[in-house]
Order: structure tokens, then sequence, then C-alpha cells
């Protein structure tokens, strides 16, 4: 998944034909000062970060001029937004608004389709306007058409001339939510302004990182990793994607940091390893990151990931555990960790680290493992007495 900037996604709605608000992207306070003046008039500077709720948290701010449009990005710039430094703001012109409205499309897992929510009552509020949702799945060989469109916001309760504007924006987000892969296209608020007009003033985009071979218009707008993380990329974070997409077609190796805790944690599969840091945490560890493996990743990504996950500072303890009926090979992980554990010196006398994998290539495995003095557990011990195991050296290593 991967998270299209505000400015670059209402890019995409002006060409698809979605009214959005003239606005200029800037990262100094001269930019602004310019945009401003361009615009001309009342304008609207937004914090440019990928989270939502920027309005209540103060992040969207008002001016009637070019001066105080440049007061309010010196208040914005530098600004920690929900965890994002806020280094661009969006200068855009300031809509005379009648009404606000929510939408978005995304994907439902039930029908494995395409639904549209959409709320009359959109804007800031909108997670307390539950009562007047109203959602509409799509079946994607037929499409959505303008009847469909247009029936749904009149079941939301818009009525009369208004209905074609709100029917119309919807067709052009559904067309731009196939054309580019997309797993979420929000618009909150969808503004119906005093003259009538529907524009879009506010736009999250998520896309499937996997169709940026088909989109590299996108790829170049969006940051992978951006809705994964909850934070911003660290560095180590930022060279494990890169590591990971060197070939992006065998096996993935993911990694996040956790900010906090003393045991590298390195496990295999989603599933496998959202239960093995459960397990892990039940008995008293804490992880500094989560990884998920899968897909039997090459040598170079494995390694990658074994060296990300040992060069933690204040690492006391390691585990690479996960679920048994893995495709992952056995000798793969055990030569990762080896040669991350030779490679950074690393001496395993004094770390504590756990290995419990198996299926594919398990024997060599063992041997690479024990040869280089790391604690290897097969099938017949649980995730449990895993994590146990390792609790119990990190304890007698104090
Ligand atoms: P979010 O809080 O991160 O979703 O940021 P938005 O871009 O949605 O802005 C938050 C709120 O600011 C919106 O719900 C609107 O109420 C208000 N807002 C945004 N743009 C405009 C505008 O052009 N004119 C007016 N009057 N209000 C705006
Ligand atoms: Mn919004």
């Amino acid at each position: 998944m991967a998270r299209v900037l505000e400015h670059y996604a209402k890019s995409l709605f002006k060409e698809m034909g979605i009214n959005v608000p003239t606005g200029v992207a800037c990262s100094t306070e001269e930019e602004v000062r310019q945009a401003a003046e361009e615009i001309g008039g009342k304008v609207v500077i937004k914090a440019l970060v990928p989270v939502g709720g920027r309005g209540k948290f103060g992040a969207v701010k008002f001016a009637e001029n070019p001066a105080e449009a440049v007061e309010c990005a010196a208040g914005l710039f530098g600004m920690n937004v929900k965890g994002w430094p806020c280094s661009m703001v969006l200068v855009e012109q300031c809509l005379d608004i009648k009404k606000e409205y929510y939408v978005s499309i995304t994907f439902d897992s039930r029908t494995r389709g395409p639904i549209i929510i959409v709320n009359v009552q959109g804007g800031v509020n909108v997670e307390d306007a539950s009562s007047t949702i109203k959602k509409l799945s799509v079946d994607i060989l037929r499409g959505l058409d303008s009847y469909a469109a247009r029936n749904l916001w009149e079941k939301a309760g818009i009525t009369g001339k208004a209905i074609r504007g709100a029917g119309e924006i919807l067709e052009k987000m559904y067309q731009l939510f196939c054309k580019y892969d997309v797993k979420l296209l929000e618009i909150n608020p969808l503004v119906e302004t005093v003259d009538g007009q529907f524009v879009a003033a506010d736009a999250v985009m998520t896309v499937d990182d996997e169709g940026f071979k088909r989109h590299k218009d996108v790829a170049g707008m969006a940051e992978y990793g951006l809705d994964n993380f909850g934070h911003p990329p660290t560095d180590r974070e930022k060279e494990m994607i890169r590591i990971d997409q060197l070939d992006p077609y065998r096996g993935t190796a993911r990694y996040v940091e956790l900010g906090a805790g003393d045991i590298g944690f390195m496990c295999g599969g989603g599933g496998g390893s959202l239960v093995m840091m459960d397990t892990l945490i039940r008995n008293g560890g804490k992880p500094i990151n989560y990884t998920e493996m899968g897909g039997n990743p090459t040598d170079r990504k494995m390694i990658g990931l074994a060296k990300t996950v040992l060069s933690q500072p204040g690492i006391k303890g390691f585990l690479r555990a996960g679920n048994i009926s893995s495709n992952t090979q056995v000798d793969i992980v055990a030569k990762a960790v080896v040669t991350a554990v030779q490679e950074l010196g690393i001496d395993t006398q004094k770390l504590p680290m756990v290995v419990r994998a198996a299926g594919l290539h398990e024997d060599e495995g063992r041997k690479i493992l024990e040869e280089a003095g790391i604690k290897y557990f097969g099938e017949e011990y649980t995730m449990e007495q895993a994590a146990k195991k390792l609790l119990e050296m990190m304890k007698a290593n104090q």
C-alpha cells in the first residue's frame, strides 16, 4: 500500500474531470506568499502530511491575504502533525461552502469488490454521523452507471439539481479508482459550494504498490509504506523497503520499527508473525520491531532483513520464529542470520538468539545455525516454548 499525497491526488482528480480548488504545494514561506498572491482572496493553508484529522489538530488554517497566509504557514512548517513533521503546505483557494458531504470507495472483503460509502453529513465530524451513511457494492464486471451513482446520493438524502453534480463526481471517482489500482479513494469533505458546484476539498488516495509497474506516473507520486508505518519511515525502514523492492517478484521481507523494546524480531508469514509477536509479548517479551516475510524471499532480502533487525540499537535478544508450514526455506533463513551475525561482528555468546523454524531444507538450516552457536528449535517445540526459551536466556544474561 502506498499513499498518494493530497496535492498529487488532486492532480489526478483534475485529469479525471473532478473539480478541485486551485492550489499550490509550497515548501517555503516565500512560495506561500507567491501562491496566495496568485490565487487571490481568501486561502486555506494545510499541512501536507499523510494523515487525516488535520482540521481538528489545527493543521488546516485560513488566511484573508498573503501576509496572513505566510503567518499561518510559518506556524505549520516544522509542526509535528500526529508523528509527521510538516515540511510542505498546500495553499488553496478557499471555497464558499454550502454543504459538506463524505464519499469514499474502497474494497469490501466480504463481497471482494468495490464498495462506495456516502454521507450527506460530511466534514471533520463525519465519525459522529453514522446514522446517515449509505453504501453501495459495485459489481466490477458491470461497473457503476450514472443511474446507480445518482440513486445512491438520492437515497442518502440529496435532492434536486445537486443529485446530478454529486452523481457525476462519484462516477469519475469510480473511474479513477479502477484506473490506478486504488485501494482507498476518499473525499471528505466533498463540498457543494454556494454557487452549486461540487468540489473535492480534500483527497485521500491509497494505491496498491503492486500496480506501480503499470502506473509509473503514480509511482512517482506515492511513497511506499507511508500507510503501513504510522510514522515517517526511518533510515532502517527505508533501507529495508529498498532491499525488498530489488526483486519484487520473489517473496517479501518487511520491517517496521516500534520505537521501544529490546528483542529483535524476525518472523515469517503475516499470520504466523502476528501470533508469534503476541506470544512473545504475552510472555513478557518486548519486541523492538515487527517483521513479516513470506514467499521464500531471496538470499539478498533475507540477509538484508537479518542485518536490519540485528543492527537495531538496544537489542538484547533475537527471535526468529513463525509458522511451521511456511514455504520459506529454512537454510536461506539460517544462512541470512549467520551472515548477518558475522558481518555485524555479533558475539552469539553475548546476544541470546533463538531460531524456531521447520520446513524446506531444515536439516541444512539446523546445521548452519548450530555451527554458528545459535539455538535451533524445530517443529517439536511450540512458539510459546521458543519465546520462553529466549526470555530465559535473556534473563540469565543480565
Ligand atoms: P482533514 O481534517 O485532514 O481531513 O483536512 P481537510 O482538508 O478535510 O480540512 C478540514 C476541514 O477544513 C474541512 O472539513 C472543512 O470544514 C475545512 N475546509 C477545508 N477546505 C476548506 C475551504 O476551502 N473552505 C472552507 N470554508 N473550509 C474548508
Ligand atoms: Mn478531510
